[in-house]
C-alpha cells in the first residue's frame, strides 16, 4: 500500500500534468478578469424556416483572450462551470441578450425575432435563478416570450423534479424553452411528456450525415415525429446542404440553423443581414446548390 501512494505522490509531480495543471489555472484566473475587461462577446446565429425568412436566433458566447485569440466555448464553459463564474458569465449573457431583444423591439422589421440563451447547468440550479431572470427581463422591459432558453437533456434531467419546477414559474412568465443537443442524452419519454417545453433542436451529430447515414436519418425522422406528436417546434442544428434541408422539410422539420444560413456571427453582421433587401432574402430561400 505504502507503495503505491508513494507512486501516486511521485507522479503527482509529473511534468505534463502540471503544465496541464498550469494551463488550467492560468485560464481560470483569466476567466475572471474577462468579464471585468469585456472580453466576453456574443455572436448570433439565424434561425430559419422553410420559406427562408429569419424567425429568430441563437446567442453563442466567444471570448477573444488578448494572447490566446479566439478560445471556443467547449474549452471555457466547462471551466466556468466548475469554478462556478458560470453565474456572472452566464448573467451576462442574458442580460447582453435581452438588451438586445429590447433594440429589436423597437423596429418593426426585428420585432417578431426570438432570442435564444444557453444555460448550462450550475447557472440554471443556482437557488435565485427564477429572481435573476425576472429581474433581467423587467429591467431591459422585454417581452418575454421573445426569449428562449436551451437547456440540455443532462441539465433536466440531473434534479427532474427542481428543475421542471423552475420552468414553469419561467414558463409563467412568458418565457419560451428548447431542449438543445436533443437526442444524445437520455430522456425518457414520461418526462418529456411532463416538461413545460416548446421546442426540441435536433442535435447536429444526427443532422450532419442524414444523407449518408441511414440509422440517423431513422432517428431524426423519430425525433421530428416524437416532438410534433407531443406539440413541439421542432428546429434541426447544424445544416450544413440543400440535401439535409430537403430531407427535413420532407419530414415536417420546418425550422433550421446552421452554416447553410450563416455562421454564428458578431452583431453588426446580423443586423446588416436582417437590414438585407430582398435579394437576401431570396437568397436565404436558394442558397447555392452547390453540394447537389
Ligand atoms: P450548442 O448550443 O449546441 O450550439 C451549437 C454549436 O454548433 C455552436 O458552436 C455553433 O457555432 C455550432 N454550429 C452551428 N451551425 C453549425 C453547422 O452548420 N456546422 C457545424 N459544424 N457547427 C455548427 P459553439 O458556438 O462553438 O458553441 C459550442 C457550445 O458551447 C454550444 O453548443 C453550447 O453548449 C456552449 N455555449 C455557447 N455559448 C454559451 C453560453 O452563452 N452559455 C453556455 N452555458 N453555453 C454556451
Ligand atoms: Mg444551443
Ligand atoms: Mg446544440
Ligand atoms: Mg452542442
Amino acid at each position: 500500500e505504502a507503495k503505491t501512494s508513494g507512486r501516486n505522490a511521485v507522479r503527482f509531480f509529473d511534468p505534463a500534468m502540471q503544465a496541464v495543471l498550469v494551463v488550467k489555472m492560468m485560464l481560470e484566473s483569466n476567466l475572471r478578469v474577462a468579464l471585468a475587461l469585456e472580453q466576453f462577446q456574443l455572436y448570433y446565429q439565424i434561425q430559419v424556416d422553410a420559406e427562408g425568412h429569419v424567425v429568430g436566433a441563437e446567442a453563442l458566447l466567444r471570448w477573444i483572450h488578448p494572447d490566446r485569440g479566439f478560445i471556443s466555448p467547449l474549452e471555457f464553459i466547462p471551466l466556468a462551470e466548475q469554478t462556478g463564474l458560470i453565474i456572472p458569465i452566464g448573467t451576462w449573457v442574458l442580460e447582453t441578450a435581452c438588451n438586445q431583444l429590447k433594440k429589436w423591439a423597437r423596429n418593426p422589421k426585428t420585432a417578431h425575432l426570438s432570442l435564444a440563451v444557453n444555460v448550462s447547468a450550475k447557472q440554471f440550479q443556482q437557488s435565485n435563478f427564477v429572481e435573476v431572470v425576472t429581474e433581467i427581463v423587467r429591467l431591459h422591459n422585454i417581452d418575454p416570450t421573445r426569449l428562449k432558453i436551451e437547456l440540455t437533456e443532462s441539465t433536466i434531467l440531473d434534479n427532474v423534479d427542481a428543475t421542471t419546477e423552475k420552468m414553469q414559474q419561467l414558463k409563467k412568465l412568458g418565457i419560451a424553452f428548447s431542449m438543445d443537443d436533443f437526442g444524445t442524452g437520455y430522456s425518457s419519454l414520461a418526462y418529456l411528456q411532463k416538461l413545460p417545453l416548446n421546442q426540441l433542436k435536433i442535435d447536429q451529430s444526427f443532422v450532419r450525415d442524414l444523407s449518408d447515414d441511414e440509422s440517423d436519418a431513422t432517428i431524426v425522422r423519430a425525433i421530428i415525429s416524437l416532438g410534433l406528436n407531443l406539440g413541439l417546434d421542432v428546429i434541426a442544428e447544424g445544416v450544413e446542404t440543400v440535401a439535409q434541408r430537403r430531407f427535413l422539410i420532407e419530414h415536417n422539420c420546418l425550422t433550421f440553423q446552421g452554416y447553410l444560413y450563416s455562421k454564428p456571427i458578431p452583431i453588426e453582421g446580423l443586423n446588416a443581414l436582417l437590414d438585407g433587401d430582398a435579394s437576401e432574402h431570396h437568397f436565404l430561400l436558394t442558397p447555392p446548390d452547390a453540394d447537389e
